[in-house]
């Protein structure tokens, strides 16, 4: 669409119309993403109360993934989701990404791996798992190790069953490269 606007001659009355033509399929993707994000969003909110994330998108700089985060509109999504966890009394956490799609989420090891893969190979332990779950695993073990506040008490791994509860799931889409975007505890 934009190859073809950028053929049409300059001025000309069918470039301005197809310029308007492609304002107006750029305005209805982003409103259909709003409305997808506003959705899920409230989906994921209404069952659990904590959701880890990847700070994909201040841990990135300008690189490929973080255009492809930005891209897909993930600063959006994250923005209701925390804001509907918070309405409901739960709690939006970033982690920093780095190691969670690398390492294995049962025994810790390290297993260099490549992103075009589905599924993730533990050399160490023999876990054989998709590659998100494993990614989310390790994202909701982060936040527990890292972000959660002990002291006060509020959201502690005892309290919502831990990250061992298996209630863990990889339901935020991917991105292009392949990073999982969080990991969700199921509180109950
Ligand atoms: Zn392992």
């Amino acid at each position: 669409m934009s190859r073809r606007l950028s053929r049409r001659q300059r001025g000309s009355n069918n470039r301005r119309k197809q310029g308007v033509r492609v304002a107006r399929i750029h305005a209805k993707v982003a409103a259909r993403r709003l409305d997808h994000h506003h959705k899920l969003s409230t989906g994921i909110a209404d069952r659990y109360r904590l959701v880890a994330v990847e700070d994909n998108l201040t841990g990135l700089g300008a690189g490929r993934l973080a255009r492809n985060v930005h891209d897909a509109g993930w600063g959006q999504l994250y923005r209701l989701l925390e804001y509907k966890l918070e309405e409901r009394g739960g709690r939006l956490v970033r982690v920093d990404p780095r190691g969670t799609s690398q390492t294995c989420s049962r025994c810790a090891a390290h297993n260099p791996h490549d992103l075009s893969h589905r599924t993730y190979t533990c050399h160490a332990c023999g876990l054989v798992m998709d590659r998100d779950v494993n990614a989310a695993k390790n994202i909701l073990a982060k936040a527990f190790r890292t972000q959660l506040p002990r002291e006060t008490g509020k959201v502690t791994p005892a309290e919502t069953g831990g990250p061992s509860a298996g209630t863990l799931l990889a339901e935020v889409p991917v991105t292009e490269a392949g990073t999982s975007a969080a990991g969700l505890l199921n509180p109950a």
